[in-house]
């Protein structure tokens, strides 16, 4: 048993689990390999957070019956929020998969792993892969229970890390040559909450931007409710943090709000927006939202959508209401918007987007901006702006990590391209 292949959907927070579990099995002295076929265990990180993923996963762990049947001996195991407490009952359901694992608790996987390997290789790899960016989970959890999200009951409660060890974390990371970190959370607003002295997200910003090499910060995703003045000004002021902020409305309209339990109104949310954008210049915000959220009438609905053209957000992803078992939304409220009407309003969100981004775009026309280089796409490097931007660039040197002058020659709603300015030269900045 020494090959293994993880296979990850959802967000950022699971990729980042999967990289550490990949971590953890390579330091076991087993091998990452991207073809199912050829591995001893096969770990699906799942998402429940709207029907459609948890599809994708279903249907992956249906796959995997024929190649238990096969390959009796490969481990499967499932991970991620699709594994609720109920694990008694998931077993009767998937009775292929040997490991029910709750999101980040790994140890049974590898405790058994331990015993059963023939590691391919003694040698213990670097306790962190080298790339340019790199994602660090600060806090767990969430403690809000808006009424439609699974989180809270698959993840728990908040926990924070305590700040000593982030640092510690990206101090390494940084000497290993990444250049950008985004520190994750369901709700970083609230990070330290739990912790002695209630330190918050503001005053650890503080703390990393003192990091010698490290060139960018960023963090996702603020909870209006909870985002305060000091995080702003020190977003505006420490040269690191990157002027780029996850700010999910979920929706434009007061009642619809009250009824998802958001914990403020949209009046409070657009003063949130307008004040950020008088303390930070340039500053990028997108946002999330859901239509078709149960009793959505037309007028609620376009009340998100003026709300969308009013204030002309840089990213926004929109998701059709889904009702996930067990939370508030779907014990209480029936899921009465027509799944057309969802559709519809669906794509009016897009295509309002996509018009928005489009110009904002344009904008940037035969412009200088600065880059960091993140890997690479074909022939082309692929960066960001610190403003979240994505650009690619042709250049035949080792780019990769370098913060880069280029000047935009084309623009689309979703990417840039461009090339080196002519006085840029490729120095680590
Ligand atoms: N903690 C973050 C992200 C939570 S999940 C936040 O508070 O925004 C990511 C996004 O999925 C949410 O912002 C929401 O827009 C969407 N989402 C969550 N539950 C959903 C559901 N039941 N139906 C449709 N979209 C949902
Ligand atoms: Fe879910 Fe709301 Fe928590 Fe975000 S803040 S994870 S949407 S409960």
């Amino acid at each position: 048993m020494n090959r293994f292949y993880i296979w990850t959907i959802g967000c950022q927070m699971n990729k980042s689990d999967s990289e550490r579990l990949a971590l953890e099995l390579g330091q076991l002295g087993l091998q990452q390999v991207q073809v199912v076929e050829e591995a001893d265990i096969i770990v699906l990180n799942s998402c429940a957070v709207r029907q459609n993923a948890e599809d994708k996963v279903l249907n992956k762990l249906s796959n995997l019956k024929a190649l238990k049947r096969k390959y009796p001996e490969t481990i499967l195991a499932l991970t991620g929020c699709m594994v609720d407490s109920n694990i008694d009952d998931m077993k009767e359901r998937f009775p292929h998969i040997d490991f029910f694992l709750k999101p980040r608790n790994f140890d049974d996987l590898l405790t058994h792993t331990k015993k059963h390997s023939t590691p391919l290789t003694q040698t213990i790899p670097s306790t962190h892969s080298q790339s340019a960016t790199a994602f660090v989970p600060i806090i767990q959890g969430c403690n809000n229970f808006c009424s439609y999200c699974i989180v809270p009951y698959r993840r728990g409660r908040e926990k924070s890390r305590p700040m000593g060890e982030i640092v510690d974390d990206i101090q390494q990371l940084a000497g290993e040559g990444t250049r950008e970190i985004t520190l994750l959370g369901q709700n970083v607003d609230s990070y330290g909450n739990d912790l002695p002295g209630k330190p918050d997200l503001a005053d650890l910003l503080q703390e990393l931007n003192q990091i010698d090499n490290l060139a960018r910060i960023r963090f996702l995703t603020s909870h209006p409710k909870d985002m305060s003045q000091k995080l702003i000004e020190a977003i505006a002021f420490l040269e690191k943090v990157c002027e780029h902020i996850s700010l999910p409305a979920q929706s434009g309209d007061n009642e619809t709000l009250a009824a998802m339990r958001r914990g403020s109104t949209i009046e409070q949310y657009t003063e949130l927006v307008d004040r950020i954008r008088a303390t930070i210049p340039d500053v990028a915000l997108s946002n999330d939202i859901i239509v078709g959220f149960p009793n959505e009438t037309q007028d609620q609905f376009q009340r998100t959508f003026d709300l969308l053209e009013k204030y002309q957000f840089d990213t926004v992803h929109v998701a059709a209401y889904s009702p996930r078992p067990g939370t508030i939304a779907a014990r209480k409220l029936e899921d009465n918007v027509a799944p057309e009407d969802k559709q519809s309003r669906l794509r009016q969100v897009e295509e309002l987007q996509e018009r928005i981004s489009t110009n904002k775009n344009q904008l940037l026309l035969g412009h200088t901006v600065e880059v960091l280089v993140e890997g690479h796409k074909g022939e082309r490097w692929q960066s960001r702006t610190r403003s979240d931007k994505l650009v690619f660039f042709e250049h035949e040197n080792d780019c990769l990590g370098q913060l880069v002058q280029v000047r935009i020659d084309h623009t689309g709603p979703w990417s840039l391209r461009g090339s080196p300015a002519m006085e840029s030269n490729l120095n680590v900045g």
